[in-house]
């Protein structure tokens, strides 16, 4: 996958790239990003990438010309998607990154100030996506957040010991809570079952977990799933307890 990155700030970009996952995926081959100064392709004496709105108010809007002259450098194709990191974009799932992570071509845009001009959006913007419901100073930590959930998730880029599969969102449940050394920490110890080396009771003692954390975690999910009558006593029988 190419992943071209283009932005006010691409220091921001550049170092968080070089270490763990992203770093190993990038060496493989299977991802490659750029990340570029948008102000390179102003034509200006003073390289002028944004300027007053019209009808007046706070703030400075990103200039249309530099952003259409980068992506259009970018040589999109038809599968390129071009993705506006916004807040009144969709808001990121991983749903949204499996989708993402099988494209060849993405190119993502970082805003600052008020935002860009309302015609990238309209001609060359083809996503636009929301790291949540809050408004950050710039597009570069949501991009940073998208390059992240789709790098780990590349082949090869998790050992098989670190399977995304297992995570929560992969699967219908939220991931179960895990243990590790020591056997009791501060008065509180493994639970038994774990230490049993009884694979099939240890796999079912992590599945009731996991339906019992995601109903008390996020009873939205649990509302929008086909509980099997297996899944529904496990939780009756917890509500009981
Ligand atoms: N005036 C814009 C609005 O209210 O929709 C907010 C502009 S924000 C201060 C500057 C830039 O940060 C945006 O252009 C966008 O690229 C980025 N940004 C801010 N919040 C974001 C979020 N929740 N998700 C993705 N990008 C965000």
């Amino acid at each position: 996958m190419k992943l071209d990155v283009l932005t006010l700030f691409p220091q921001i970009i550049t170092p968080a790239l070089q270490t763990g996952i992203l770093k190993r995926i990038q060496e493989s081959g299977e991802l490659v990003v750029n990340t570029y100064n948008i102000r390179d392709w102003t034509t200006d004496r003073h390289k002028t990438v944004d300027d007053y709105p019209y009808g007046g108010g706070a703030g400075m809007i990103l200039k249309p010309e530099p952003i259409f002259s980068a992506v259009s450098a970018m040589h999109p194709t038809e599968d390129t998607e071009i993705i506006y990191l916004t807040p009144q974009g969709v808001p990121l799932t991983q749903s949204i990154v499996e989708g993402l992570s099988i494209k060849s071509h993405l190119i993502f845009i970082c805003g600052r100030y008020k935002g860009i001009d309302e015609r990238i959006r309209k001609k060359i913007v083809t996503k636009e996506i929301s790291i949540g419901d809050y408004v950050l100073s710039g597009g570069e930590i949501a991009a940073l957040v998208l390059i992240d959930a789709i790098g780990r998730i590349l082949p090869g880029a998790l050992g098989d010991f670190e399977s995304a599969h297992e995570d929560s969102f992969s699967k219908d449940f939220l991931d179960h809570p895990h243990y590790t050394r020591p056997v009791e920490f501060e008065g509180m110890k493994v639970p038994e079952v774990l230490l049993s080396g009884h694979h099939e009771n240890i796999k079912k003692w992590r599945y009731t977990q996991a339906i019992i954390r995601t109903a008390e975690r996020r009873p939205d999910i649990i509302k929008n799933l086909e509980l099997t009558d297996e899944e529904l006593d496990i939780l009756r029988e917890d509500k009981n307890n």
